[in-house]
């Protein structure tokens, strides 16, 4: 180890920096975000220090460095472009014991600034003791990926209690306590930004908390649920919430349309239950139902029956659970039983596969609205084929193919040209999506020819001729089972 990481408490206390630039505002920042008096030595001054001074929020002091400037200073920043004052710095904080900094030159300096992820109280440092600042900003990146946004405030509500919890447990029982707080309905409350839930849950915790624990799963009796989007496929589209709470679940339910990939991202040893009604040939996962509304009153029974035993349920669906997803049949049934839940958004099927095959769902030009309608209602009364076949707009419809025949059919009676430009995409986002492109005339046949399957997806509007290349006529096929959004293009 070349350096010993420390955490510095400078609040109130002077430190001083030399130069007045750009770098210097960096620091200054830094500096003051950490509580310090900061002193800024130069002959001029940046805007922002400018102002700063001129606000008493730093002192300035315009003059060339000299080494007495370092009396007194609990920490010394050299922050010039000029090597021999940076020199001159570092030998006077030398001079003095005082510990110094010479930004981007670890030879002159005593101490470096590491990179920081700051979830005050909880703060990160990262150092590649000088030899790749850039390669440490990296790792820095990681971290700040995958450590919630409201970690900090997760830590505040802990030490807020800590008091209270050493009066009402012994000291054997408090670790275990806190642990569970951190990793249960507690902790995943505070992180969406629930604190009157954590609360409540945090104080029937306490109450609970000299009561029997689990034996089998060390858990007491309050368990939650999470419904979350897994999105339409690609592992990489989860949200970052979504991949926290899947890598906390004890109980993992979930789709036909959640693929494997996406699965993999929960916790190794979570129970992964599936609950769709068919699983592609070979798959050996437990089923639980064949159909459709047995399906759901047992996802329904499911949810209840681990959520009771004190279990953190995953309740993972395809795309968004609240679009076609009946993601709110689910919460309702939570809300009767009194189960908490957390809902995390997806990103559904029609927003992967516009942005997976390159068609802007909306675009000035081409379409002022986009409509999401299911293709299992065709017949249903409320549905207004009429606005759906004018121009002018995007229309896309989930579970269409295999009605296809019929959503072509309505369309057209319904006024919609046979010249209207169409797609489908199939198993967006994921590796081998295909993408055709057709008119209302041609789909069809076309989609026949192809083979097309579900899960596949019909958009209906001028935006699905938008980006086709121009050497491909419409209505012929064009398969790009790669991706073709910019980023890979
Ligand atoms: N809640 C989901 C939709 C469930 S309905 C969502 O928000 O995406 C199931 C329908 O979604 C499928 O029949 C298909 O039309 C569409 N779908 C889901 N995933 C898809 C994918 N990867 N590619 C194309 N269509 C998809």
């Amino acid at each position: 180890m070349d350096y010993l990481p420390l955490f510095l408490q400078l609040r109130s206390q002077p430190v001083l920096v030399v130069g007045g630039g750009r770098v210097a505002v960096r620091k200054v920042d830094l500096l003051r975000r950490s509580g310090a008096r900061v002193t800024v030595v130069a002959p001029d001054l940046r805007e922002e220090l400018r102002q700063l001074a001129a606000a008493a929020e730093i002192q300035h002091i315009p003059a060339r460095f000299a080494p007495d400037h370092v009396d007194g200073a609990t920490l010394v920043v050299a922050a010039t472009n000029d090597h021999d004052v940076n020199a001159a710095v570092s030998g006077a904080a030398r001079a003095r014991r005082v510990p110094v900094n010479v930004v981007d030159d670890p030879a002159l300096s005593t101490f470096i600034f590491p990179a920081i992820v700051d979830r005050s109280p909880i703060i990160v440092a990262v150092s590649s003791g000088g030899e790749s600042p850039v390669l440490a900003r990296r790792v820095r990146e990681q971290i700040e990926s995958v450590l919630p946004e409201k970690l900090g405030a997760l830590a505040r509500f802990m030490g807020e209690r800590r008091k209270a919890v050493q009066r009402a447990l012994g000291v054997l029982a408090r670790r275990p306590f806190w642990e569970r707080i951190v990793g249960g309905v507690v902790g995943t409350r505070v992180l969406a930004g629930d604190e009157t839930g954590a609360e409540k849950a945090f104080e029937s915790e306490l109450r609970t908390s000299h009561l029997t624990t689990s034996p089998d799963t060390g858990r007491t009796g309050l368990g939650e649920v999470y419904l979350i989007g897994a999105g339409p496929g690609d592992p990489d589209l989860l949200t970052l919430r979504a991949l926290q709470l899947l890598q906390q679940a004890d109980v993992v339910l979930y789709d036909r349309l959640v693929p494997d990939a996406v699965l993999e991202r929960s916790r190794r040893d979570a129970e992964r239950i599936f609950v769709g009604k068919s699983r592609p040939a070979g798959s050996v996962e437990r089923t639980a139902a064949s159909d459709a509304h047995e399906v759901q009153s047992r996802i329904h029974e499911l949810l209840v029956h681990y959520a009771n035993k004190g279990l953190r349920v995953a309740r993972l669906k395809g795309g968004d659970p609240f679009v076609f997803g009946r993601g709110g049949e689910e919460i309702e049934v939570l809300t009767r039983h009194g189960i908490p839940y957390i809902s995390v958004p997806g990103i559904t099927a029609a927003l992967g596969a516009a942005s997976y095959a390159g068609i802007p769902l909306t675009h000035r030009r081409l379409a002022q609205s986009v409509t999401f309608v299911t293709g299992h209602v065709l017949d249903d009364e409320s549905l207004d084929w009429r606005a759906l076949a004018g121009s002018r707009q995007t229309v896309v419809f989930y579970m269409g193919v295999a009605h296809l025949d019929r959503i072509v059919t309505k369309l057209r009676e319904a006024g919609a040209h046979a010249e209207h430009p169409v797609a489908i995409v199939e198993r967006a986002t994921l590796p081998d999506q295909r993408t055709l492109r057709a008119t209302l005339g041609s789909i069809t046949e076309l989609a026949r020819a192809e083979k097309v399957t579900a899960p596949a997806l019909l958009i209906v509007g001028d935006v699905t001729s938008f980006m086709a290349s121009d050497a491909l006529p419409t209505g012929e096929a064009r398969e790009d089972g790669s991706m073709s959004h910019g980023a890979y293009v």
